[in-house]
Order: structure tokens, then C-alpha cells, then sequence
């Protein structure tokens, strides 16, 4: 019996949507130290600071590329996919991570915002994974993991985009895991509660202009809102879990919507 091989993503191809920051970035640390493959993505054109990402997913010792595309542009994604496939190898790992957040009353919600953020958190996963399941299927092996969001299990008042978004995207995830059910893919959700990632800041940033609260002041009254624990949690621990939801392990976790969120949602 040859010996099992060390690394459980070893000669996977990962790629992680929104990937040069927060959550994403330290999935794709993650994946990659664990010798998976990565398509790092963002939505901005290759820089000096992709670059210095690239070249620490290159010091782990796998392939990694950079693609940018803004996920808005739904028609673009097949073909984003096809070229990923064709440069780093075919994808088995999906990480639908990207995502954005507009806060304000739905009474004054602009309609442009609105489009922008379904299409980004709820219609470009629906593509990604469109265009990534059949290869997976025909390679009998692949995960597709959407990052929704404790959003997507309760409402929250002034983040009526983001809470319909991460809602829809878990219905998607358990519909694709139910068409799936019996194929070696699998299709799940991680629901994060706080995490501080630049997403979060800017929310802290304006709640500490709004109250005129110091940072320290603005992220207890975040946390002391909502998360019982009264802590944020890590990319780091969101990352481990992601890894997880793609090993091999993981093979008959589907259709999960997984909480990793100090107890916002046990209350
Ligand atoms: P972040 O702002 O640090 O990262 C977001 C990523 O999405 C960036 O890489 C950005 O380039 C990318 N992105 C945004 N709009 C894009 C577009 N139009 N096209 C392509 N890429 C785009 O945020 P984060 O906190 O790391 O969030 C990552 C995911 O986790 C999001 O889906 C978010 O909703 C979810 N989430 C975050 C938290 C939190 O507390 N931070 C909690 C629950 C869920």
C-alpha cells in the first residue's frame, strides 16, 4: 500500500472568489499550506500587492495565478472558469467568497445598489458554479463551498441587500446540494458572524463617526449587539473550516448552512 499522501488538498486546484482580502485571502493561505492550487481573484487589475500575495502562495510551494474579474459582469464568468481550468488545471474546489455590503434603510435603499449587490453575492455564485459542477461531475470529485453568513439565517435591520443576498444563497446551496446529492460533489455554506476583516471596518469606521465613539468603543457596541461571546471571529478559524468542508472527510456534509459565529445565532 503506497503511503497516503500529507497534504489533504494535495493536487487539488482551488479557486476562491475575492480571495485578495479578509476572509478569502486567508482561505487561499489556507488551501495553499495544505497543497492545493490556487486561482487568487479579485476585482481589480493585477498590482504590486497581488504580486507580494502571489509570491508568498509561490514561498508555501504551489501554483497560484491571479485573475481579475468584477463578479457584477455575470457573462464573464464561463469563460473566467475555462481559463483557470486551462492555466492552473481544472477546478475541484469552488470558494464562492466575494461579497459586498451597502447599509441604509430599505426605505432609501438605492435600486442600483441593490442589483449590484445580488449580483455580486447571489448571482455570480449561481454562475461559478454553472460553470464549474460539470467538470467536477465528470472528474467524480468536487466542493463547492458559498460563503453566506449568520445574514442568511436572520434579518438585520438598514442591510436589506445583504440579508435577501446571503438568504437566497443559501437556498441555492441546498438546492444545488439536493441535485447533487448522489454525485461525489458536494455543496455547502459557512454563516460567519462578526469578522474583522475590511468589510467589517468600514462598518466600525462609520459607527464610530455616527456616535462619535473611539474604535475600541465602536467594536465592543458591534460585537455587544449581536455576539454573545463577545469576540470577533478569526479569517483564520473561517479558513480551517472552509478546509474542512473540501476535504475528503467532508464527503457527506451537504446541504450544510455551518455557523462559526461566537453565538450570534443561538439566541
Ligand atoms: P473583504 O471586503 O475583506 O473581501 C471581499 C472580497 O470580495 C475582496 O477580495 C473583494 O475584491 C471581493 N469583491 C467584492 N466585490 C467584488 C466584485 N464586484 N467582483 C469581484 N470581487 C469582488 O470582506 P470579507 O469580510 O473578507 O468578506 C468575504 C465574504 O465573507 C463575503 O461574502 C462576506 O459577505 C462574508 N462574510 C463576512 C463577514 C464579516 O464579518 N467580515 C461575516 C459574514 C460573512
Amino acid at each position: 500500500m503506497s503511503a497516503p499522501p500529507t497534504q489533504p488538498h494535495s493536487g487539488r486546484v482551488a479557486w476562491i472568489t475575492g480571495s485578495t482580502s479578509g476572509i478569502g485571502w486567508a482561505i487561499a493561505k489556507q488551501l495553499a499550506s495544505e497543497g492545493a492550487a490556487i486561482a487568487l481573484h479579485g476585482s481589480k487589475a493585477a498590482s504590486a500587492s497581488t504580486d507580494a500575495q502571489l509570491a508568498e502562495l509561490h514561498s508555501i510551494g504551489v501554483p497560484a495565478r491571479y485573475y481579475a474579474l468584477d463578479l457584477a459582469d455575470g457573462q464573464a464568468i464561463a469563460p473566467l472558469a475555462r481559463r483557470i481550468a486551462a492555466e492552473l488545471g481544472a477546478i475541484d474546489i469552488l470558494v464562492n467568497n466575494a461579497g459586498m455590503q451597502h447599509v441604509q434603510s430599505v426605505l432609501q435603499f438605492p435600486a442600483e445598489k441593490w442589483n449590484a449587490l445580488m449580483a455580486v453575492n447571489l448571482s455570480a455564485p449561481f454562475h461559478t458554479i454553472q460553470a464549474c459542477a460539470p467538470a467536477m461531475l465528470a472528474r467524480g470529485w468536487g466542493r463547492i463551498i458559498n460563503m453566506a453568513s449568520v445574514s442568511g439565517l436572520v434579518g438585520v435591520a438598514h442591510k436589506p441587500a445583504y440579508v435577501a443576498s446571503k438568504h437566497g444563497l443559501l437556498g441555492l446551496t441546498k438546492s444545488v446540494a439536493l441535485e447533487l446529492a448522489t454525485t461525489p460533489v458536494t455543496c455547502n455554506a459557512i454563516c460567519p458572524g462578526w469578522v474583522l476583516t475590511p468589510l467589517v471596518q468600514k462598518q466600525i469606521d462609520s459607527l464610530a463617526q455616527r456616535e462619535g465613539l473611539d474604535e475600541a468603543a465602536a467594536r465592543a457596541q458591534l460585537l455587544g449587539a449581536k455576539q454573545p461571546s463577545q469576540a470577533f471571529v478569526t479569517a483564520e478559524q473561517v479558513a480551517a473550516l472552509c478546509s474542512f468542508l473540501a476535504s475528503d472527510n467532508a464527503a457527506q456534509v451537504r446541504g450544510a448552512q455551518w455557523n462559526m459565529d461566537g453565538g450570534f445565532t443561538a439566541a
